[in-house]
């Protein structure tokens, strides 16, 4: 049974702990670095990125967490989380920063004041059947890399991507009772 990480600094940590548990992995919340050790896999979810990106530093799980994504830890990145992995960021607050290790460039509330956030019906690669996607003041991604294979697009832009071990939804999967991303996720472990 693989072991996955929550990264529990903010946002909708019980959620995707509950996915987790409900396709067959064990969950971990993770707000000290001693907390990476034994992962095989980790989830950073959504919320707010600036927020995500203070706490990790004044939890000292940064640099650590930045570490273990570049030695190859599987991760899942929902929204904020999908902007967390992202080797770089358009409309970033401030000095903001990212950890790194998926070769895209996201754009941050990508969709605008008009279209702030909404549901949509997607067709992802991997998943059988349509996937019902709630956006809440989500990214897209502008640039993938050459080893990125885009899973799902909204709008023109791609809004689910995979490189290797790692995958990033703008949406939010644990807003749902369907824990086909999750299964994706814990597959690919
Ligand atoms: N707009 C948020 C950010 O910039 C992401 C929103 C979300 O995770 N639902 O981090």
């Amino acid at each position: 049974t693989p072991l996955v990480g929550v990264l529990a600094l903010q946002g909708d940590v019980v959620d995707h702990c509950r996915a987790l548990e409900a396709v067959g992995a064990r969950s971990r919340t993770v707000r000290r670095p001693e907390e990476l050790t034994g992962l095989d896999g980790i989830v950073l979810p959504g919320g707010e990125s600036t927020t995500i990106d203070k706490l990790s530093r004044r939890f000292g799980l940064r640099d650590p967490l930045v570490d273990a994504l570049a030695a190859g830890l599987p991760a899942y990145g929902s929204c904020a989380g999908m902007i967390m992995l992202a080797d770089e960021l358009l409309d970033g607050l401030g000095d903001q920063q990212t950890f790194g290790g998926l070769d895209v460039t996201v754009r941050r509330n990508a969709f605008g004041r008009q279209v702030d956030s909404f549901e949509t019906d997607l067709d992802v690669v991997g998943i059988e059947g349509p996937l019902h996607a709630v956006f809440i003041r989500a990214p897209w991604v502008e640039r993938v890399g050459a080893g990125v294979e885009v899973l799902a697009s909204a709008a023109g832009h791609p809004v689910a991507v995979r490189q290797g071990r790692l995958l990033a939804t703008s949406f939010h999967p644990e807003a749902t009772a369907d824990t086909r991303v999750h299964a994706l996720f814990v597959a690919g472990l």
